[in-house]
C-alpha cells in the first residue's frame, strides 16, 4: 500500500474516555474509530489486523475439525424463552420488535440457535460427535463499556458449540479444545494463561479461561509461579472479596501474600489477566430445555452431550496491543501486524530516494511481503512518530545516508537501527521477516 493512498487518518489527539493504551494507539494510530458507547468501528488497518485473528483461528478450529457455520446475528425471543434465558439474561441482552410487533433480540451469544440447528438434523449416535462455530457479530448491553474494543457492546467473537453421544467423549473434545486454545494464543504471539474458571453447578475441570497477562486485565488470577496451575479467584473467594481484589492494582496485589501453596510446593503469586477465551462443559443443559435428542445404540433417545467454546476475536486486537507497546506506540506481534515492513523515503523530492524506495517497493509486493511505501511529502520526524504510533515491525529509511550507498533498517521492538548497503536490503529483510 502507497501511504499517500492509505486512509489511515493517525492522530495526536487522544480520546477522553481512553485510559487504557491499547484503547488510545488504537484510536490514535488509525486502527478504529468509536461510533457510540460501546461500539466501534474497523478503519483499514484495523480491519487487517482483525482479519489476521479470524484467519489465524479459523485456520485452527478448522484444523481441529470444527466446522464453521454463520447464524443470523438476530434471534426470535421465543428461542430464549424455551431455555428460560429471556429471564435470566437481564437488560444485557437486547430486545427490538419489528413492525408486526414480534420480539427479537440482537444475539449476546447463541447456544440456544446451534441447538436448535442441530435438532432433528443429526439424529444418531453415529452422526456424533459435531463442532460447530461461528465468527460473527454479538451485542450484549454491557452495565460498563469501557476500555474501547476490550469491552465494547458490539463485539466479535468466535463462539462454538459441540455435540456428543456421551460425557466421556464431551470431555475428550474438551481437552483437545484447550489444547487447540493454546495453539491459537501461542501463534499470535501471546503471553497467556489457562486458568480454572467458575463452572458453576458443573464444578471440578468443567470450565477454563484463557488469560492475556497485562497490569491492566479486570481479572486476578492466582498462578504458580513454578507449575502451570492457575485459577481465577472466582473460583476460590466470595463476590465480595472478588470485588475487592479487581479493584486493586497490579502493584498493591504483588504487596500481598497468598496463604495457600500450590499443590506441587511452590509459591502461589497474583497475575492481572484479560479473558480472551472460555471453554466450558454445558452437560445437557440446553438440549434437555429444546427437547435436542439423539437416538443411541439401543434406539433410545436421549439429549446431546454439550460443550462450548469462545473466543473473543475483537477484544484480541486490543489485547496483542496491552502486552505490546511502549510509549510511542503499538508494538505487533509477527502475526499481528497490518504490516510486516515500511518503507518510509526521507525526503521525496530527492530523486535517488524515490527510485530506491519504488524498486524495494515493487521488489517486496512481488515477495507477497506486506509492505507499506511511506511516499508522503512529510517531514521526517513526522513520518518516524507515525511508523512509531503504528508499530510497523521494521522500517528501511532511506535518506540522507544513500549517497554513501547505505539505507537503514529500524526495529519497532528492540528500537535498533542497523546500517545496510543498499545493494544487500532486500536479502537483509528477507532474512529478518
Ligand atoms: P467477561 O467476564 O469479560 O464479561 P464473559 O464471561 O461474559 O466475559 P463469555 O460469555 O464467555 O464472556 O464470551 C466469550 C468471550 O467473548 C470472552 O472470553 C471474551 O473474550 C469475549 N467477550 C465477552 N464480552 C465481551 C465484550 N463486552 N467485549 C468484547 N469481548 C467480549
Ligand atoms: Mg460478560
Amino acid at each position: 500500500m502507497r501511504r499517500s493512498r492509505a486512509f489511515l487518518p493517525t492522530t495526536k489527539e487522544v480520546p477522553s474516555d481512553a485510559t487504557l493504551p491499547s484503547h488510545q494507539f488504537l484510536v490514535r494510530g488509525g486502527f478504529i474509530n468509536q461510533q457510540g458507547v460501546g461500539l466501534y468501528n474497523f478503519l483499514p488497518l484495523g480491519k487487517i489486523v482483525l482479519e489476521k485473528i479470524r484467519t489465524i483461528v479459523k485456520e485452527e478450529l478448522d484444523n481441529a475439525g470444527c466446522n464453521e457455520v454463520q447464524l443470523s446475528f438476530v434471534t426470535p425471543i421465543s428461542l430464549w424463552d424455551k431455555s428460560g434465558r429471556s429471564e435470566t439474561m437481564g437488560k444485557e441482552m437486547l430486545r427490538i420488535q419489528d413492525r408486526h410487533q414480534n420480539s427479537f433480540v440482537l444475539s449476546p451469544t447463541n447456544e440456544e440457535a446451534m441447538v436448535e440447528l442441530v435438532k432433528n438434523r443429526v439424529t444418531s449416535y453415529k452422526d456424533l460427535p459435531v463442532n460447530l462455530y461461528q465468527i460473527n457479530t454479538k451485542f450484549r448491553d454491557e452495565a460498563r463499556p469501557r476500555y474501547g474494543l476490550l469491552r465494547g457492546r458490539e463485539f466479535l467473537m468466535k463462539d462454538g458449540y459441540s455435540f456428543h453421544a456421551s460425557t466421556e467423549d464431551m470431555v475428550r473434545e474438551f481437552d483437545m479444545m484447550e489444547e487447540t486454545y493454546k495453539k491459537i494464543f501461542t501463534r499470535l504471539g501471546l503471553d497467556f494463561r489457562v486458568v480454572q474458571a467458575d463452572s458453576g453447578a458443573i464444578g471440578g475441570d468443567g470450565s477454563k479461561e484463557f488469560h492475556v497477562l497485562a497490569n491492566s486485565g479486570e481479572d486476578t488470577l492466582v498462578v504458580c509461579e513454578s507449575c502451570d496451575y492457575g485459577a481465577n479467584i472466582e473460583t476460590i473467594f466470595d463476590e465480595e472479596q472478588v470485588d475487592a481484589y479487581n479493584e486493586k492494582s497490579y502493584e498493591e496485589l504483588l504487596e500481598l501474600n497468598i496463604d495457600r501453596k500450590c499443590s506441587c510446593g511452590a509459591t502461589l503469586i497474583f497475575k492481572k489477566g484479560i479473558e480472551v477465551g472460555h471453554i466450558f462443559q454445558l452437560g445437557t443443559r440446553y438440549s434437555a430445555a429444546l427437547e435436542a435428542n439423539f437416538s443411541d445404540e439401543n434406539g433410545k433417545p436421549k439429549p446431546f452431550e454439550m460443550a462450548t467454546f469462545g473466543i473473543g476475536v475483537s477484544r484480541l486486537v486490543a489485547s496483542v496491543i496491552e502486552q505490546n507497546h511502549d510509549e510511542n506506540g503499538c508494538i505487533w506481534t509477527k502475526e499481528t501486524a497490518p504490516y510486516t515492513v515500511n518503507i518510509m523515503v526521507s525526503n521525496i523530492k530527492d530523486e535517488a530516494q524515490m527510485t530506491l524506495g519504488e524498486e524495494l517497493y515493487l521488489k517486496l509486493l512481488g515477495e507477497d511481503v506486506e509492505v507499506m511505501f511511506d511516499d508522503r511529502k512529510e517531514r521526517f520526524g513526522f513520518k518516524m512518530k507515525d511508523a512509531e504510533l503504528i508499530g510497523f515491525p521494521y522500517t528501511v529509511i532511506i535518506g540522507k545516508e544513500l549517497v554513501n550507498g547505505l539505507v537503514q533498517v529500524y526495529d519497532r521492538k528492540t528500537k535498533e537501527k542497523i546500517s545496510v548497503n543498499t545493494g544487500d536490503i532486500y536479502s537483509k529483510i528477507m532474512e529478518l521477516i
